[in-house]
């Protein structure tokens, strides 16, 4: 853990703490590649030969079956259900209204129309880790928005829970309105989605987190074939704190997201070294006791906590790009405007990090290592096209005609000037 002003911290420290998490991929893309090849080439039987090595079960049948479904429910308690389904209204309307916002259109000038449409993807498949945890909230934040979009065909792929699939996994994406549900996971997994397998047939676009192997594959299997969201690494925190933020707040909300993965980063940046003193304290208190200490412990070997002014603070976050960005201070909106990179924004003392993870029905699945310098995190966009339309009348033809033909003659491409002329006959010479 580092305790350091912003501005005294050398070229390496602050290179170390940007560069965070750069998933190292060269090692394994050689397993990954045969893992996926293997896939292509030999469809279920190699899934059945992956699933025996990294997941020790023996899956005859990969596909899950009503009755599978109908035994979940009775396997899961009644408040974890409803639990699920009162996230999934709130996930299902914040996507619809982000659905709202992505218009249709169409405008008019000298008889010459265009526009847009849009159109969602055919398929979807959603990948929902599974190795060393469940998580029913990844399934809501992956399946909802591609139903939201008009996706016909959701899939979701996750490892075996001995021969199934656990049950609050399957309760949750009966609860999103998954079309089709897979035990299958790892690389293994991403290959079947993209390639297709006898059980199995290919999707359009592969979304969700999961490990390096999964990661890898698919930006491995992306391309003109399959589309992809973003690559996704060990989950991070950066919050920006004054000198009234709580101390207990912002401690446990870093020890919140540290417990998540040993390589997951917790950065705060507050406007004084008191503060980041005091703060560093009771985390180190908070510590004492508490669950999961031993991912913690390796997990806040990384955190830093940094001190400047707040224009320092908000253009060190700007620079990291995190996952999760926290604002706790006296007018979180202020600081808001001069935002430029972030997965998700948490604003106020009352809005930490889980609320959205789970509940407030904003999306969790959000670009990391400083991927949100590029990317958004997931939301109905992925999974729609815009489609551009054009409609002229002789009248807006005749406008254009000039500008075309000057401009197809000019690249060599003749035909392209003729057939304008061709419907122009009445008005020009050909
Ligand atoms: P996972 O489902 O991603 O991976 C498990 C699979 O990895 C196994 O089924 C196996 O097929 C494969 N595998 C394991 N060892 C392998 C090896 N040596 N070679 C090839 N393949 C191998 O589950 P996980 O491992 O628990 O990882 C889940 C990750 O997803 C965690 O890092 C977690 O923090 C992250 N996560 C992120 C979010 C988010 O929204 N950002 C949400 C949930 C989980």
């Amino acid at each position: 853990m580092i305790v350091k002003g912003i501005k005294e911290l050398t070229e390496e420290e602050k290179y170390s703490i940007i560069n965070r998490n750069k998933m190292n991929l060269e090692e394994i893309i050689p397993t990954v590649k045969e893992i996926l090849d293997n896939v292509k080439n030999r469809g279920d039987e190699a899934l059945r030969e992956y699933t025996k090595k990294f997941d020790r079960v023996d899956i005859e049948d990969f596909k899950v079956y009503k009755e599978e479904i109908e035994e979940a429910y009775e396997k899961v308690d009644y408040k974890v259900v409803s639990a699920i389904e009162r996230a999934y209204e709130n996930i299902k309307r914040f996507h619809e209204i982000q659905l709202e916002s992505i218009k249709e259109w169409e405008i008019e000038k000298d008889g010459i129309k265009t526009g847009q449409i849009v159109r969602p993807v055919r398929s979807a498949g959603c990948y929902v880790p599974g190795g060393r945890a469940f998580y029913p909230s990844t399934v809501l934040m992956t399946v909802v928005p591609a139903k939201v979009a008009g996706v016909k065909r959701v899939v979701v792929v996750s490892p075996p829970y001995g021969k199934g699939i656990n049950p609050v996994t399957l309760v949750a994406s009966h609860i999103a309105g998954a079309d089709e549900i897979y035990k299958v996971g790892g690389a293994q997994a991403i290959g079947a989605l993209a390639y297709g397998t006898e059980t199995i047939p290919k999707v359009d676009i592969i979304v969700g987190p999961g490990n390096i192997y999964v990661t890898c594959a698919k930006m491995l299997v992306s391309g003109s074939e399959v589309k992809i969201d973003f690559p996704a690494g060990p989950s991070e925190v950066l919050i920006i704190c004054d000198e009234e933020a709580k101390d207990e707040y912002v401690a446990m909300d870093l020890l919140a997201q540290g417990e998540h993965d040993p390589n997951s980063s917790c950065i705060l940046l507050t406007t004084s070294r008191e503060k980041a003193i005091s703060i560093k304290n009771k985390i180190l208190e908070l510590m004492k006791n508490t669950e999961r200490r031993n991912i913690l412990e390796r997990s806040l070997k990384n955190m830093a906590i940094l001190y400047g002014d707040i224009t320092e603070c908000i253009e060190f976050s700007n620079e990291y790009a995190p996952e999760h960005l926290e604002i706790i201070t006296e007018n979180p909106r202020e600081i808001l405007k001069y935002i430029e990179n972030a997965g998700s924004v948490f604003l106020g003392e009352y809005t930490p990090v889980p609320v959205g993870d789970y509940a407030t029905g904003t999306n969790h699945v959000l670009p990391t290592g400083g991927c949100s310098r590029i990317y958004s995190g997931l939301s109905v966009d992925y999974f729609l096209k815009k489609i551009s339309i054009q409609e002229l009348s002789k009248e807006g033809l005749e406008c254009i005609s000039e500008t075309v033909i000057t401009l197809a003659e000019i690249e060599g491409l003749h035909n392209h000037a003729k057939t304008v002329k061709i419907r122009l006959q009445d008005k020009i010479d050909l």
